[in-house]
């Protein structure tokens, strides 16, 4: 039998909660990880193979995203054992049950990720009223239609342009992954002058150093087709997205795509992480070493959950766009101050940055003053 505290820490996780229902064959997870600033808010995943232990891994991101964010939320997560592409009435009915087993924990708010969509949201609110990422017509902000995070990915990339003197008028852009976070980020640089030279996604790779066409790759996704099926550049593997000159690197699709054994092909003078763990440590410290700015995920893609949360609190479109954009030129700013100060990475800083918000948050909640009081337990 598996330790149930084998993942706790000073920060938490405050509840682990395994949902079973035979009946329906619903397995699940919920790990509520931290809740000092409010009800957390992390998405459900929808997956074969996850696991307890991503999910907890999940939800401490998401706290340590939420707080950095200064989101009046904590960080949680939760996990369906199940393939995602089920006939639609059989997936709904294991979202319905599982929402309706977490019914009464109410510092759980869920949203979409990996598996879930909209419309899963709103089988969700339907059943216990606590869901982010809702359709239009339930009063949501579709948040990777309005590329929500992209707007934060450009503006991380702008300080960080600023930070060493790169002008973005023609400042060269690679984008791994050109999907919902990728497609965005590209489309809200050319605005400021940038040019797309490099796109990937699961399928292939186009470059071309005069500058590619958004809106056609634009439209060839939406055909669903592949970046590497448009008219012109230059074509190859996967791979190869790494070794495009660049200004900007941006990784928008996959964890761990830079590795020690492969970042020093990158060619480029700042990387801003749109993917969640794109790069590893040894990656990052490569980077650090070798002067590339590098802008964290969790400071740079955090305009998603600003969205999430704001839609919960019933914001509009217009003030999303500019909360995102105020919240992360701010962070993206303090980490880039401190990492430079105290000589540490950017993501070191930005863990401490996040990390000394949640403890502040902790400190104004009721059970950290019992645990200082003279003879407590
Ligand atoms: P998406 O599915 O819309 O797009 C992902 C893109 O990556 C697709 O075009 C896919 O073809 C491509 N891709 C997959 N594997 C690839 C590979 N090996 N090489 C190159 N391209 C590949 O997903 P998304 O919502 O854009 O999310 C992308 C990443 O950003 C994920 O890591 C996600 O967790 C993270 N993220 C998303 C949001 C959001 O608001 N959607 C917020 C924060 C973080």
């Amino acid at each position: 039998m598996e330790n149930p505290f084998q993942y706790a820490d000073d920060l938490g996780p405050t509840k682990i909660i395994h949902v079973y229902e035979p009946a329906l064959g619903l397995k699940g997870v919920l790990v509520v990880d931290n809740v000092a600033a409010g009800p957390a808010i992390g998405g459900l995943r929808m997956a074969p193979d996850v696991s307890t232990e991503e999910c907890f891994r999940l939800a401490r991101a998401m706290t340590l995203k939420n707080a950095a964010a200064g989101l009046p939320h904590g960080g949680g997560k939760s996990v369906i054992f199940g393939d995602p592409k089920l006939p639609r009435r059989d997936k709904e009915g294991l979202i319905r049950a599982f929402a309706s087993s977490l019914r009464n924990t109410s510092e759980y708010i869920f949203g979409p990720d990996m598996g879930t969509n909209e419309e899963s949201m709103a089988w969700v609110r339907d059943e216990v009223g606590r869901s982010v990422g809702l359709p239009r017509e339930l009063g949501g902000i579709p948040l990777d239609e309005i590329g929500a995070t992209g707007w934060g990915l450009v503006h991380a990339a702008e300080v960080a342009a600023n930070h060493c003197g790169l002008d973005l008028e023609g400042a060269r852009v690679v984008v791994q992954g050109f999907g919902a976070v990728g497609m965005h980020a590209a489309r809200f640089l050319a605005d400021r002058g940038a040019v797309l030279v490099g796109a990937s996604d699961s399928r292939g790779v186009v470059s071309d150093p005069a500058g590619l066409n958004i809106d056609g790759l634009r439209e060839l996704k939406s055909q669903g087709k592949s970046v590497a099926e448009c008219e012109g550049g230059r074509k190859g593997n996967l791979d190869t997205i790494l070794d495009i000159d660049c200004d900007i690197w941006i990784p928008a699709a996959r964890p761990d795509v830079l590795r020690a054994d492969n970042v020093s092909r990158l060619s480029t003078r700042i990387v801003v992480q749109g993917a969640n763990i794109p790069a590893t440590e040894q990656a990052e410290t490569y980077l650090h070493d070798n002067g590339v700015v590098n802008i964290p995920d969790f400071i740079a893609n955090a305009g998603g959950v600003i969205c999430a949360a704001m839609e919960y609190q019933g914001s509009n479109e217009a003030a999303v766009f500019a909360t995102i954009e105020e919240k992360i030129r701010r962070n993206t700013q303090l980490v880039l101050h401190a990492a430079v100060g105290q000589n540490v990475t950017p993501r070191r800083a930005a863990l401490d940055l996040a990390r000394a918000r949640v403890e502040k948050a902790m400190d104004f909640r009721r059970w950290t003053v019992f645990s200082s009081a003279p003879g407590f337990l």
